[in-house]
């Protein structure tokens, strides 16, 4: 599917789909009306219910997604007799007769002529690419905004301060954040002030805008504001900086995460469009499956998340088609949503005992069908990460960050390109624990993670690679190119104010290099190697420092 253009709103998109929809609906009619005139004139009662069974339950799913839901119904009406007929060989009563004769009439009376209304429809949120995020601050206290500001310095933020509510709701909007940090106890305690808060956080959820709380104290009262805000959190102060780190980074990561791919499967084509428009609308990549039989290329070179999968297609059923992709290794967890104008329970049990993840009934809302399908991506995504990633700093774990590497390592030799992986090891570290307690180390190795993940090019990959290792796959990049990220990133942390117990300690890092050489034939390990005896030159000759 081609990502629609832009001078096309997906509104107008979806207009087009319902106009050729109601143009094409005569001839479908017609084709409708030809069986059902002929019923009973020959032998061949059996072949032409069929046929009118199929018609029907094509108008059934389609019709009510395509703006015509009178239209669905009736059709529904006439599927589940011609059904019943079929199933239970039930012989035509005259009465019976009559009324399926007037099915092209009755069908046709409930048509109506598309007009130029607005679907409800999920709209994407723009994504951030890569520049800094921009946070509101509404704090009554600037010396405390001045203090906020120097201690996120070291984190890709952009923060802008605001005095009070209103002037933050006034503020001119060229501009909206990303996420607002509001200190809540500035402004709980008088009256009108919550009030204007309280509709300022309500403008900021209508435009997706999540929001941090801090509170000067703990108190119920805050914590239940909080709650019916739907705040992302409530930090306490004094509030640690790698604790809110984390909480920012946490709320920012919904906002940056890759489109998610779809792959659907159905054979009314008007339909497959809808849905693609409707999901490509919310943000989502959508391929529709072309040919059936090459199913496994097509999921290969897609990789798709999810499978939206018709029931009833001409030569396949979708439960067949599923039990298909279960039969290989690496698509045996790939979600399914099931989507038919089937209401058959029997048929739709059935359906999830092939692996459905989920069975929504045609005409689904385009509303529901993108709930469905992003929640259950977003499952999916997390079941994924607790076993390739960390829990402690989400990034990749070491045996994940090892075949990066490998990977990395083949895409380089073959494109001729440079490549520089860079290993990385907190200072002293045993004497951070030991003083500060292991609590107090892990935020210091969590907020090296924030750095790392903030400091990189959306394309280099960071992961844990031990304790307070890490370990930072750079592509498309030399020695002297690495070198000056990696100083950044130590400069960056050296400024970091860690508080234990009231007071404030700093730590360093240093990191060793390995870049690829086209001549010497190295893989993966090697580099890793090389990478990890500069580290251990860098910290025998003096620490906090990059070789
Ligand atoms: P050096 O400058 O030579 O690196 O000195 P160091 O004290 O940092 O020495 P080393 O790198 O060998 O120390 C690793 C320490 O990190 C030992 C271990 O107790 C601690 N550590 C490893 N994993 C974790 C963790 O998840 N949390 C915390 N708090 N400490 C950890
Ligand atoms: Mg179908
Ligand atoms: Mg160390
Ligand atoms: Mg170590």
């Amino acid at each position: 599917m081609v990502p629609p253009q832009k001078e096309i709103s997906f509104q107008e998109q979806l207009a087009k789909k319902r106009w050729e929809f109601w143009c094409a609906l005569p001839e479908r009619l017609l084709d409708l009306s030809n069986e059902v005139s002929h019923l009973f004139d020959d032998g061949n009662d059996r072949d032409r219910l069929q046929t009118i069974y199929g018609l029907l339950h094509r108008m059934v799913g389609s019709a009510g997604t395509l703006g015509q839901p009178a239209l669905s119904n009736e059709a529904r009406q006439f599927e589940q007799t011609v059904k019943a007929l079929l199933n239970d060989g039930e012989t035509l009563q005259s009465a019976n007769l009559d009324w399926l004769k007037s099915m092209p009439s009755r069908l046709s009376a409930t048509v109506v002529e598309p007009d130029g209304e607005r679907e409800d429809v999920v709209e994407a949120r723009v994504p951030l690419g890569g520049q800094k995020s921009l946070i509101w601050v509404l704090e009554s206290d600037p010396g405390e905004f001045v203090a906020l500001k120097r201690q996120l310095s070291p984190f890709n933020y952009r923060l802008r301060h605001f005095e009070d509510p209103l002037t933050a709701a006034n503020a001119d909007d060229s501009e909206q954040p990303q996420l607002a940090i509001i200190n809540l106890s500035s402004f709980y305690d008088d009256a009108r002030q919550r009030q204007v808060l309280e509709d300022f956080c309500q403008g900021l959820e209508e435009k997706s805008v999540q929001v941090l709380f801090l509170a000067e104290e703990d108190r119920f009262g805050l914590r239940v504001f909080a709650a019916k805000q739907m705040a992302a959190g409530l930090s306490v102060k004094p509030v640690s900086v790698p604790k809110l780190t984390g909480h920012i980074d946490r709320a920012l990561a919904r906002l940056s995460a890759p489109p998610e791919r779809v792959m659907v499967v159905e054979d009314d084509e008007a339909l497959a469009e809808h849905y693609s428009l409707v999901l490509e609308a919310a943000g989502m990549r959508v391929k529709v499956l072309g040919r059936a039989d090459r199913i496994m290329e097509e999921l290969t070179h897609f990789r798709p998340e999810l499978v939206l999968m018709d029931l009833h297609m001409p030569e396949y059923s979708g439960t067949e088609l599923a039990a298909v992709i279960r039969q290989y290794d690496q698509w045996e967890s790939l979600p399914t949503v099931y989507l038919s104008s089937e209401t058959n329970m029997a048929e739709q049990i059935r359906a999830m005992r092939f692996g459905a993840d989920d069975f929504l009934c045609k005409p689904v809302l385009n509303i529901q069908l993108v709930a469905a399908v992003h929640a259950r991506i977003e499952r999916a995504r997390r079941l994924a990460d607790q076993i390739t990633k960390d829990s402690l700093t989400g990034l990749l774990r070491h045996a994940s960050i090892k075949e990066h590497v490998e990977q990395e390592v083949s895409r380089a030799v073959r494109d001729g390109q440079p490549l520089s992986v860079a290993m990385i090891d907190i200072d002293f570290f045993k004497s951070v624990n030991d003083t500060y307690g292991h609590p107090a180390g892990d935020l210091v190795i969590s907020s090296l993670a924030t750095l790392l993940k903030q400091r990189v090019r959306v394309s280099d990959i960071v992961g844990r690679y031990g304790g307070e290792e890490f370990a930072v796959v750079l592509p498309r990049c030399n020695r002297q190119f690495a070198e000056t990220i990696l100083n950044n990133i130590r400069e960056l942390f050296s400024r970091i104010d860690f508080d234990s117990a009231g007071s404030t300690f700093h730590c360093t890092l240093s990191a060793g290099i390995g870049s690829l050489d086209p001549d010497l034939g190295q893989k993966g390990e090697d580099l890793i190697a090389a990478a990890d005896a500069a580290l251990y030159r860098a910290k025998n000759s003096g620490r906090n420092r990059v070789i």
